[in-house]
C-alpha cells in the first residue's frame, strides 16, 4: 500500500507541480494517474522511489516513510518502466534484462535464467534474446524494459507513459498483457498516462488530477464515467466517448442494422439531434453523459427490438424523447 499524505511538490521555479495531495495506493491492483500534460502526474511517481522529493506531506510504502528510507534499498523494491524503456543499446536483450539480477550479485547463469523467464512473462519469443534493442520493434521495447524492471521481483512496478509511444494496435496487446500480468503476479502497479481510454481500460482505481498537480477525482473506472465529481472531471473522462463505434442516424429512418459507424471522434453537427444505439455493456453510464451532453439521444442495445427503427428525435428535451422511444410500442420510435 502507498499513501500520500498532504504531499505538495515545489520546484525552486515556483511551479506547483503537486499540490497537498491525499490518496491511498491499494496493495494488489492497478492505480491509474490520469491528466492533461504537465498535471503532475510524472512527479507524482517519482516522489515514490524518492527521484523526487516532496516539498510538503509524506509518502509511505507499506507504512514506512519513503523520506527515511535509503533511495537505493527502496528501489530495490519498486520497479520503473518509462516511455523510451532505456535499454542499453550494445547488450543483447537477455543481458539487458539480466543487469539488475547480476548488480544483486546473482550468479550469471541465475541472472540469464532469471531473464530468460522474465522474456517469457511478457512475452517475448526465446530467439529475441541474443538481438539487440536496435533490432527490435517500439512494442517489443517496451516489454524488454517491463521484464528489466520486474527483474529483482519487486512487489511494486511504476510504470510512466509505459506505451504511449507505440502504435494504436500493439498498445492494445501491450495493456492486455499488462492486465494478464497484474493478475498472474499480483504486484501492485501504479500507471500514469494521459489517455482517459488506457486509464479506464486499465485502472483498478483511476486519479484523475487537474493542471497544477490537483486531485480532482480518485474513484474507480465505472464510477468516474457515471459520477464525475465535476464538469473538469466530466469533459475529461466523457470527451468524445459517446460517438466511438456506435450506430447513428439523422432525419431519416434507418432499420437497425444499417446504422452508419461513426469513426472515433467525429463530430456530430450542432445543429442536428442523433439518437445513438449502444451496447450497455460495452459503455457505461458516463459515455451515454457524454453523448447526451453533446446532443445525442441514448437508446440502449437491451431496448431495441430486432428489425424495428430508430428516427430522427428533432428538438425538445432528449430525455424525454428518449423515454417516449423506450415506452412507445414499436420500440424504440419516436
Ligand atoms: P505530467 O507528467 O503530468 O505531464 P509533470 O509532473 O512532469 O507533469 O510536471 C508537472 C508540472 O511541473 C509542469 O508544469 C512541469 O512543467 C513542472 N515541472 C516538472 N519538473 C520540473 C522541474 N524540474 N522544475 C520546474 N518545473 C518542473
Ligand atoms: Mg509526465
Amino acid at each position: 500500500m502507498i499513501e500520500f499524505r498532504g504531499v505538495t511538490k515545489r520546484f525552486p521555479d515556483g511551479t506547483v507541480a503537486v499540490d497537498n495531495l491525499d490518496l491511498v495506493v491499494e496493495a494488489g491492483g492497478i492505480t491509474v494517474f490520469v491528466g492533461p500534460s504537465g498535471c503532475g502526474k510524472t512527479t507524482s511517481l517519482r516522489m515514490i522511489n524518492r527521484m523526487i522529493e516532496p516539498t510538503e506531506g509524506k509518502i509511505t510504502v507499506d507504512g514506512r516513510d519513503v523520506a527515511a528510507t535509503d533511495a537505493a534499498e527502496l528501489r530495490r523494491g519498486i520497479g520503473y518502466v518509462i516511455q523510451q524503456a532505456g535499454l542499453f543499446p550494445h547488450r543483447t536483450i537477455l543481458d539487458n534484462i539480466a543487469t539488475v539480477p547480476l548488480l544483486l550479485g546473482w550468479s550469471k547463469a541465475k541472472a540469464r535464467s532469471r531473464a530468460a523467464e522474465l522474456m517469457e512473462i511478457v512475452g517475448l519469443a526465446r530467439e529475441m534474446a541474443g538481438r539487440y534493442p536496435a533490432q527490435l520493434s517500439g512494442g517489443q521495447q517496451q516489454r524488454v524494459g517491463v521484464a528489466r524492471a520486474l527483474a529483482a521481483d519487486p512487489p511494486i512496478l511504476l510504470m510512466d507513459e509505459p506505451f504511449s509511444a507505440v502504435d494504436p494496435i500493439v498498445r492494445e496487446s501491450l495493456q492486455d498483457e499488462l492486465l494478464r500480468l497484474q493478475s498472474e503476479l499480483g504486484k501492485t502497479i501504479v500507471f500514469v498516462t494521459h489517455d482517459i481510454d488506457e486509464a479506464i481500460k486499465l485502472g483498478d482505481k483511476v486519479a484523475v488530477l487537474r493542471v497544477g498537480g490537483v486531485l480532482a477525482q480518485y474513484d474507480q473506472p465505472g464510477q468516474l464515467l457515471a459520477r464525475p465529481v465535476d464538469d473538469f472531471v466530466d469533459n475529461f473522462v466523457g470527451r468524445d466517448r459517446g460517438y466511438r463505434g456506435l450506430g447513428f442516424l439523422s432525419s431519416d429512418a434507418v432499420p437497425i442494422g444499417e446504422l452508419p459507424t461513426v469513426a472515433l471522434g467525429e463530430p456530430v453537427p450542432d445543429d442536428d439531434a442523433w439518437v445513438l444505439v449502444v451496447d450497455s455493456e460495452q459503455h457505461p453510464q458516463g459515455w451515454l453523459n457524454g453523448a447526451e451532453r453533446n446532443g445525442a439521444a441514448v437508446v440502449e442495445a437491451d431496448h431495441l427490438v430486432p428489425g424495428g427503427s430508430l428516427y430522427d428525435i428533432g428538438s425538445g428535451s432528449l430525455r424525454s424523447a428518449l423515454d417516449a422511444a423506450l415506452s412507445s410500442p414499436s420500440g424504440v420510435g419516436v
